[in-house]
């Protein structure tokens, strides 16, 4: 059996480090904003190459502070608009919508996965405020031509980079290409915790003060409460941890790279599609999708042979029950990803002869 991620195995591998990590933290009696969270703050900016890093609780909390410290600045009030990728994981747009903003969705380019940025200028009004690309699976958006555009209209550009801790673009870092960034350290995740995890990272000072209050009760200061706040911090524990598994995190990508490698020059089913690679950005393959139109069929035969597949994602966000708003709305080419992707396993625990069973498995599949 072939599993889709083994974090079992994937964290294993840093078993002694790891325990370690957690015994120092857990015996230091001192649990939130301590000094392993600083610590990690502190590297995992300068592995971004941003100036500025804010642990927060989770990768959603961290989009959503992002968004509320620009209400709190004024920059963005309530019910103005975001424009975001339709095909992302839907936590992009509840973070909009839970900081009191509207998501505007925007099809993406069916080559890379990322927001088409030819569309995105059609979809803005006078209330437009910030554009949210998504690295989605891995790879950088259009950043160039979505900065030029938010540089004419002047809008904030919000990175969503929860699938792409390491990722290059023209050789600046995901983290690094925007105003600001949210992360997520989900355990499943390229950079994964023991547990929930987020991150912002930015070059912005005033925003920096602002979010990190906001994520502690709106305070800078004990007792003292500027902001409507909320609870979201990176604990300790969750940040002892993050600092062993940062140092491995390029490694690890490469081997998502070779493994991604292997897949895209010898898989060769005409029933397939293979994932598009831009020359100018570093993919990390936090998820290594395929179309194809048998999609279910294909799924199914993978199983028999033993080997476990994701689809990321089955229900688009305009279609799900949480987005009455959207209800109507059509969007082929999201729809046509929704139904046609399948993610093969691409991880760091995978060995040789499992890459090879993958491929195996998959160029003998037949519609
Ligand atoms: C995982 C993920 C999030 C949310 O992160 P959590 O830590 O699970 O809250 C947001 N956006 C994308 C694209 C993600 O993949």
């Amino acid at each position: 059996m072939i599993k889709y991620c083994d974090l079992k195995k994937i964290n294993g591998v840093h078993e002694k480090e790891l325990q370690e990590a957690l015994m120092r933290s857990a015996s230091s009696g001192w649990y939130i904003s301590g000094e392993e969270g600083r610590r990690f703050e502190e590297s995992f900016a300068r592995f971004c190459g941003s100036k500025y890093c804010i642990g927060t609780g989770n990768g959603l909390d961290a989009l959503t502070v992002i968004l509320l410290a620009y209400r709190e600045t004024g920059i963005m009030q309530e019910n103005d608009e975001v424009i975001v990728p339709a095909n992302t994981y839907i936590a992009t747009i509840m973070a909009i919508a839970q900081a009191g903003l509207k998501p505007v969705l925007c099809e993406p380019d069916p080559a890379t996965f990322n927001i088409d940025s030819s569309r995105i200028e059609s979809l803005m009004t006078e209330r437009t405020r910030a554009i949210m690309p998504v690295h989605l699976y891995g790879q950088t958006a259009d950043m160039d031509a979505i900065n030029a555009i938010a540089a004419r209209h002047s809008l904030k550009v919000i990175e969503d980079a929860a699938q792409a801790h390491g990722a290059w673009y023209k050789g600046k870092r995901a983290g690094n290409l925007g105003d600001a960034a949210g992360f997520s350290f989900y355990p499943g995740k390229n950079l994964g915790a023991l547990g929930d995890g987020g991150a912002i990272t930015t070059n912005d000072e005033v925003l920096t003060e602002i979010a990190r209050a906001i994520g502690n009760y709106g305070s800078h200061k004990k007792y003292v409460n500027l902001y409507k706040g909320m609870n979201s911090r990176l604990d300790e524990l969750q940040a002892a941890v993050l600092g062993v598994k940062l140092r491995y995190l390029d490694e690890e990508n490469g081997k998502r790279r070779s493994i991604a490698r292997r897949y895209i020059e010898e898989i060769n089913n005409p029933n397939i599609a293979l994932p598009s690679v831009n020359d100018y950005s570093r993919h990390v393959f936090h998820i290594f999708a395929v179309l194809s139109q048998e999609r279910d069929k294909l799924q199914q035969h993978l199983s028999d042979k033993g080997i476990e597949t994701l689809v990321h994602y089955p229900i688009p966000p305009h279609k799900q029950a949480a987005m009455r708003a959207f209800a109507g709305m059509s969007m082929p080419i999201t729809e046509k990803i929704h139904m046609e992707e399948l993610s093969l396993p691409c991880n760091p625990a995978m060995t040789d002869n499992e890459v090879t069973a993958v491929i195996d498995a998959v160029n003998s599949f037949t519609a």
